[in-house]
């Protein structure tokens, strides 16, 4: 009767083990791209403007689609200068 409800008592601890366990990972798994999202609002990412230097937030940045990616520009200028010197 004791025995049985040890039994029943660690086979409860070691379910509850396993699901921590298991809660971990998905909180692993999940969790990097929801900390990017809310933990850190105010965290603006930044681009380098190749042209003048100047540092940009891609939402406000012009933005030019290359085949190595998309860069970034200040103004139009920047971006007219850019495109001109990578046409060839
Ligand atoms: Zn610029």
């Amino acid at each position: 009767m004791l025995r049985a409800l040890l039994e029943a008592i660690v086979m409860l601890l070691v379910i509850r083990a396993a699901w921590k366990v298991l809660g971990s990972v998905i909180t692993i798994a999940s969790g990097p791209r929801r900390t990017t999202a809310t933990g850190q609002p105010l965290a603006v990412k930044l681009v380098r403007d190749p042209v003048c230097g100047t540092f940009v937030s891609p939402d406000s940045a012009v933005s030019v689609k290359t085949r190595r990616g998309t860069e970034y520009f200040c103004s139009d200028e920047c971006r007219d200068k850019w495109t001109h010197e990578h046409a060839r």
